[in-house]
């Protein structure tokens, strides 16, 4: 992997609260300066390194597909008020 490979797949990741640096582990991404945190698993579904690269960039994901039980749930994700939401489309 290059080292352009390696930042298109790893990119610096910004609180977008208090825009302190990230910390990035196995299953969450956090931040020490506040509460700011995103569950690298949601549900059934774990998050790609593009789906976190989108939520932190544009404050939001491509529609996903979860499974609760035996429901299907497509939403996309959101940062809202410092956390990360479902968004259902329905403002
Ligand atoms: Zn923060």
């Amino acid at each position: 992997m290059t080292k352009d490979e390696y930042l298109e797949n790893n990119p610096i990741k910004i609180c977008p609260v208090c825009k302190s640096l990230l910390v990035d582990e196995d299953m969450k991404i956090y931040c020490r300066n506040c509460d700011f945190k995103i569950n690298k698993k949601v549900l059934d579904v774990t998050l790609t390194p593009k789906d976190i690269n989108n939520l932190l960039t544009s404050g939001k994901t491509r529609i996903i597909r979860f499974l609760a039980d035996s429901d299907k749930i497509d939403a996309a994700l959101k940062i809202e008020k410092g956390k990360v939401v479902m968004d259902f489309g329905k403002e």
